[in-house]
């Protein structure tokens, strides 16, 4: 007998039918004689919905009133839910954010949880409830809504579990777990039975869609007993833990891909101290994220600075670089959105050094190039030409998972 916080994806609770089969699970999960509180996301598109609807009035709505519309998303598959459930005769209570004391910080569409004033949750689950709480919102020190971001329901249920020392997370998706590669694009993609915290926010982070990462950030730093598993199969789904037993085994966990990337450089900059404080300061001061830099060693006193941002950033990247050209002191800016980022992630490879090798070795006997590369203790990322990522992912892929493959 424990808690258990389960949270319900927009896909499993799409129509009636879904509701019912997650009101089903949930209900099955506190016939075994635990407590259980469900966060739900919105139905469906319904938030994309909402979005479209807002467009339509007002393409520049503030950020506080587009919350308030967003929210309701949430409110509605979540109360639906609650019916489901008292209509199969168990008691229930629907909260919204607020009601759960999700207490967040002010900033609107993308809020951060502060803290989360667990008195009523608690209070209902004493009498013997089941809770469901929505999703994605909280409220603010002004008392309006907040959202936390698209995809943000993974973070709440986890801040919930977080806060209420939960037994069990469970993320109920339309996926059965965290795959070594996206299973709907990649050949021979594996569920993965465990991964660590570090390779599943690298993955998250690079473009596996399975996991908000901050939730994944959050669940690492609260300890937080974390489960994706799919709402449809009833399949044992990936355990997400500090230490996974498959660590030592495999090298790398998963192969990713992200096509919103694009590269800039900076040709001929003088090969003198300063010169990169300044261009990143510059990018840092309009908020653009930079993700891989390069620096070339200096030649004849000129070197080359490239370095990706995500395609949205690349016209306000050149346009702040180019008005200060002069202060910069360079020969040309190239850019190219044309470009795909793969990874591998493997908290195994700290301590293998031909890991890299092996992966740059597919690539080469496929005929891709490299473009740039960047490594961390547990990533090693490339850049490619965009054509040529899905490709780069399978022989990837290929080289560390299928049954042939040596690289694990
Ligand atoms: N409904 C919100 C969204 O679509 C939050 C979520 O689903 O996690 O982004
Ligand atoms: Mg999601």
């Amino acid at each position: 007998m424990g808690l258990i916080v389960q949270k319900f994806g927009g896909t499993s609770v799409a129509d009636a039918d879904r509701i019912r089969n997650v009101a089903r699970i949930i209900t099955e999960t506190y016939r075994r004689g635990h407590n259980v509180v469900a966060v739900l996301s919105a139905q469906g598109d319904t938030t994309d919905d909402l979005i479209a609807k807002a467009a339509e009035i007002n393409p520049n709505a503030s950020k506080r009133e587009m919350d308030m519309l967003l929210s309701t998303g949430e409110q509605i598959s979540c109360s639906l839910c609650a019916m489901a459930i008292e209509a199969m005769g168990y008691p229930v209570i629907s909260l919204t954010g607020w009601q759960a004391g999700m207490r967040t910080n002010s900033t609107y569409s993308n809020a951060r949880i502060k803290r989360i004033a667990t008195e009523r949750v608690l209070a209902e689950l004493d009498k013997k409830a089941i809770v469901i709480v929505t999703g994605f919102q909280g409220i603010n020190k002004y008392d309006d809504i907040t959202t936390l971001g698209r995809g943000g329901s993974d973070t709440s249920a986890v801040a919930l579990a977080a806060a209420l020392h939960a037994d069990l997370c469970q993320i109920y998706t339309d996926v059965d777990g965290v795959y070594t590669a996206d299973p709907r694009h990649v050949q021979g993609a594996r569920k993965l039975e465990e991964i660590t915290f570090d390779e599943m926010l690298e993955l998250a982070t690079l473009g596996a869609q399975v996991l908000h990462n901050r939730s994944v950030e959050m669940a690492k730093r609260y300890n937080v007993n974390l489960e994706v598993i799919s709402s449809f199969s009833g399949k044992p789904g990936t355990k997400v833990k500090e230490v996974a037993k498959t660590m030592e085994k495999s090298h790398v966990s998963g192969v990713a891909k992200d096509k919103n990337v694009a590269r800039l450089a900076l040709v001929g900059l003088a090969d003198q101290p300063g010169i990169a404080f300044k261009i990143f300061s510059l990018l840092a001061k309009e908020h653009v994220n930079v993700d891989i830099i390069l620096q070339s060693i200096g030649r004849n006193d000129t070197k080359d600075i490239s370095f990706t941002v995500s395609k949205q950033d690349m016209e306000l990247a050149r346009k702040v670089l180019e008005e200060n050209a002069e202060s910069l002191g360079f020969d040309r800016i190239d850019f190219n959105d044309q470009i795909a980022k793969v990874s591998i992630v493997g908290a195994g490879m700290i301590n293998n050094p031909g890991v890299a090798a092996a992966m740059f070795e597919a690539l080469y006997s496929a005929g891709i190039n490299i473009n740039m590369i960047s490594t961390s203790e547990i990533k090693v990322s490339v850049l490619v030409d965009i054509n040529d990522a899905d490709r780069a992912v399978q022989v990837v892929h290929d080289r560390f998972f299928s049954d042939f493959g040596v690289g694990n």
